[in-house]
């Protein structure tokens, strides 16, 4: 899951962006509003946490600007204490949900989370995948009760696939929502990851669709 962090304040960008790593997100950096208009418009997110007091253009503008666009990404929008009237603004431009400063790292999470599940039309924390699940709280997998264990890179190409059961992923899709900007992408990367990760899942689950990407195939509840 990649995300989009907008935030000019120096301090709390690297405290969110290396806590927002921690939670295995891919996370973009925008300073101001800007460059945060530019990389929404340019780059395919999960999520936005945007700042609404920013230097160039205000975070009520930006976000504006990107629902005209019809981008349906989820906004979490950071406002000043007592300033409600910025809440109010934010919601009518388009805001999901809202944090006011101060907060607490562990209070941003679980919004995003549910930011990021709600987006997916899935409701529950536990996502299931016949015998597979997936705990987005704890990061915890389990197949058939028993833990399964992930290294990084694999949860995250799992978390993603489980946001999207049944649903075809492109490896550019996957390359795209995997990994920062920043980072040196190669979609061989996935080819290998995905190989690694269904040697530790029941073998059809996910399917290659040849020259197309990948499908979780999500198996019929029994009846
Ligand atoms: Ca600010």
């Amino acid at each position: 899951m990649r995300i989009l962090l907008v935030e000019d304040d120096p301090d709390l960008s690297r405290q969110l962006k290396s806590a927002l790593g921690d939670a295995g997100y891919a996370v973009d950096h925008a300073p101001d509003g800007e460059e945060a208009q530019f990389l929404g418009e340019t780059e395919p997110y999960d999520a936005v946490i945007l700042d609404l007091g920013l230097p160039k253009v205000d975070g009520v503008s930006v976000l504006e600007r990107w629902r005209r666009e019809n981008m349906a990404v989820p906004v979490l929008i950071l406002t000043a204490r007592g300033a409600w009237s910025e809440k109010v603004a934010g919601f009518d431009a388009g805001a999901d949900d809202y944090l006011t400063k101060p907060f607490h790292t562990e209070e941003l999470l679980a919004r995003v989370r549910a930011l990021i599940r709600r987006a997916s039309g899935l409701a529950s924390a536990l996502l299931a995948c016949g015998p597979l699940a997936l705990d987005t709280r704890s990061g915890k997998v389990t197949l058939d009760g028993q833990p399964v264990n992930l290294t990084a890179q694999e949860f995250k190409l799992l978390s993603y696939l489980m946001h999207h059961p049944n649903e075809l992923v492109s490896r550019t899709v996957l390359t795209e929502h995997l990994y920062a900007q920043d980072f040196e992408r190669d979609s061989n990367t996935i080819e290998v990851f995905v190989a690694r990760l269904r040697k530790k899942l029941p073998a059809a689950m996910i399917e290659t669709v040849r020259g197309l990407g990948y499908r979780l195939n999500v198996p019929a509840s029994p009846a």
